[in-house]
């Protein structure tokens, strides 16, 4: 089977310089091909992506050709840096004479993300909150903010700000278990728990309990939204959850809705979850990006020229994950062709990813939505008017043009009918106010958000 790949190979090695042969196809290796998969290895995560971009759909169509059959790909990166090694705790030696008193031991590392840190984690406007609440609660944990409840959309921080939550109470408590589990996990090893309890198993369901009831002093669960609908993996749930706060122990959940908008969730979890401190992570503004680009390089030793990161910046807008994907790439592109980082590099590596990327929202089509959404006349957005029914639409607009687009405050200014740059910082700052304080209209603008965003 592994001639397969290795023939696959062969049949672009002539299309490939030599020089590249060497740099890029042969430190690929297979590690498996079985049943529709490969299992390859690169050396590192930019290999990875060039090899996927340059080389992979050439190879994947004549290993398919021959085989006659369709593959998956599966990648593992040697230098993986995403994982912590799973060290178990060795047991101390029991030595003749060590003094009785009791001895803590070591709890085996958390499972995280090794890089998903406080450290790496750049504070904005729009995670301050989120971030000093899990900072918070990282201090001072099963004290007051228990649980802690993070929200939010893709790729904005949630599963980081968690596990740094866990890499902070490891490092403070190291005889602590910190358990981290995804609410897809829990869900599927309790299914299995349960299927194998039927076939007359009761020691895995022992297992289970010992493993998230009793063993954790902290308990990370990411996308719990994953419960929804799932009733008897909640009813667990529900249990492992009171047994550990009972216990004073902290819990820490994220989820991409507020407890309140979960559906399928039942009431009694629903209200648990706003026990403690509920806190959003929202789209980053447009300096929070550049921080986060410029952050990334410096950590991928990559000289990054400021021009670069706020294009960057400036195109990709809608999540971090997409921010990083990006540098990534260029990062790539440049150590391949062995040249510094500019502009032009910048345009010509990104240009395929800033066309995919959500069509940039215009102030115009912000204001068509507000407008159609209150009913009122689009010209009286960018109008004078200060009767009431018109200036709450326009303040709504003004908002979101500030949250949704790239413009500066006196850009939007005069694209309200020449509004002055102070109109419009009030006019932001009112809604946000606003938006903490009053339900209805924090519903009324998530409703026009979400209709914009999509396509
Ligand atoms: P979510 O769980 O909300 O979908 P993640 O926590 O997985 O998002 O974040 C996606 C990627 O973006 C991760 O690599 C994460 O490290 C990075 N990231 C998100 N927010 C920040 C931030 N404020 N500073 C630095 N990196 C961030
Ligand atoms: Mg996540």
């Amino acid at each position: 089977m592994f001639d397969l790949w290795t023939e696959a190979v062969r049949s672009i090695e002539p299309m490939v310089k030599p020089a590249h042969r060497d740099l890029w196809l042969r430190p690929i290796t297979c590690v498996s091909i079985d049943e529709g998969r490969i299992q390859l290895r690169a050396p590192n995560r930019y290999h990875k992506e060039w090899f996927e971009d340059n080389f992979l759909p050439s190879i994947l169509r004549d290993l398919e050709a021959r085989a006659q059959r369709s593959f998956v790909v599966d990648f593992e990166v040697a230098q993986d840096d995403e994982v912590g090694p799973a060290t178990v705790a060795t047991p101390l030696p029991e030595r003749i004479g060590a003094p009785l008193a009791p001895v803590s031991r070591p709890a085996p590392a958390p499972d995280l993300i090794s890089r998903y840190t406080f450290d790496t984690f750049v504070v904005g406007p729009t995670n301050q909150f989120a971030h000093a609440a899990a900072r918070m609660v990282a201090d001072a944990p099963a004290s007051r903010w228990n649980p802690l409840f993070i929200y939010g959309g893709v790729g904005l921080g949630k599963t980081h700000l968690l596990q740094a939550v866990g890499h902070e109470l490891h490092r403070q408590h190291p005889d602590w278990v910190v358990t981290a589990v995804t609410g897809e996990k829990f869900v599927t090893d309790f299914i299995s728990v349960m299927m194998s309890q039927k076939r007359g198993g009761i020691s895995s369901m022992e297992q289970f309990r010992t493993r998230y009831r009793e063993m954790p002093d902290v308990l990370l669960v990411d996308d719990v939204q994953f419960l929804s609908n799932k009733d008897s993996s909640q009813d667990e749930f529900f249990h492992t959850f009171e047994a550990l706060y009972k216990a004073h122990k902290q819990i820490v959940l994220t989820s991409d809705k507020l407890p309140a908008e979960l559906p399928g969730v039942e009431d009694r979890l629903r209200s648990r979850f706003t026990w403690g401190l509920i806190a959003e992570v929202e789209t980053p503004d447009l300096e929070t990006r550049i921080a986060i680009v410029k952050h990334k390089a410096e950590q991928e030793k990559l000289h990054l020229p400021d021009e670069v990161a706020t294009y960057i910046a400036a195109h990709i807008r809608s999540n971090v994950r997409e921010l990083e994907g990006a540098l990534l790439r260029l990062a790539a592109r440049a150590s391949f062709q062995n040249q510094p980082v500019t502009m032009e590099l910048a345009r010509d590596a990104l240009q395929k990813l800033i066309s995919l990327a959500p069509t940039g929202l215009t102030v115009e089509s912000i204001q068509r939505e507000v407008a159609a959404y209150f009913d009122v006349k689009l010209h009286d957005m960018k109008g004078p008017k200060r009767h009431r029914s018109v200036a709450h639409p326009r303040m709504v607009a003004m908002y979101l043009c500030r949250k949704l687009t790239s413009m500066s405050f006196p850009e939007i200014g005069s694209r309200f009918g020449g509004k002055d740059h102070s109109t419009v910082i009030s006019a932001v700052r009112k809604i946000e106010r606003l938006c903490t304080e009053d339900a209805a209209l924090r519903s009324v603008v998530n409703t026009i958000e979400t209709h914009l965003r999509q396509p």
